[in-house]
């Protein structure tokens, strides 16, 4: 199944958690392929130092909730704590399940596609570096359609990934 996974983490060296995290995701990630890294501006809660964000895309022969369990394993090796954090805030790394192929997921922890996703330029521009034809199975409207709609949210290119 080819699945695309969001990343995000404000503290620390968080371009540094991403290469890491990349090669951690590549253990059951085959083929898998890394956008560019953006700087976006915090949303939600707005008093927090800026993100960076990333999208993964990779084909994987584990099932949803297995690869949730993956990721959070890969989350945890990087120094994630969830007991000790603010809902919305800092974060070291942080990896979301965007898509499973085109299945729609409704269980009670694990909703895909992503449910911010529609919303959230910081998941839908690097997405769509990769992936720029990519439909939203929810809907079957093209993700470049509704991200061409939302309103700017800060979202900067700070570089390739060098990977
Ligand atoms: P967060 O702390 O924001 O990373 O939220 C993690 C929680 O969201 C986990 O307990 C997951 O069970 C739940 N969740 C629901 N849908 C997803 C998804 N598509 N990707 C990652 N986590 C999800």
């Amino acid at each position: 199944m080819e699945v695309f996974l969001g990343l995000g983490g404000n503290v620390g060296d968080t371009a540094a958690a991403f290469r890491s995290a990349f090669r951690s995701l590549a253990a059951f990630l085959r083929d898998a392929r890394i956008s560019s890294f953006y700087r976006t501006r915090p949303r939600y809660l707005e008093d927090q130092p800026p993100f960076l964000n990333a999208v993964v895309i990779g084909r994987t022969f584990l099932g949803p909730r297995e690869l949730l369990a993956a990721v959070q394993g890969v989350e945890a090796g990087h120094g994630r704590d969830r007991s000790r954090e603010i809902r919305k805030g800092p974060r070291t790394l942080d990896i979301d399940i965007l898509l499973y192929g085109d299945a729609v997921l409704d269980l009670p922890d694990l909703v895909v596609p992503h449910p911010g996703l529609p919303e959230r330029l910081f998941a839908l521009v690097p997405l769509l570096e990769l992936a720029p034809g990519l439909v939203d199975p929810r809907t079957d409207r093209p993700f470049a359609e509704l991200a061409a709609a939302l309103p700017d949210q800060g979202i900067y290119l700070e570089g390739e990934a060098g990977l």
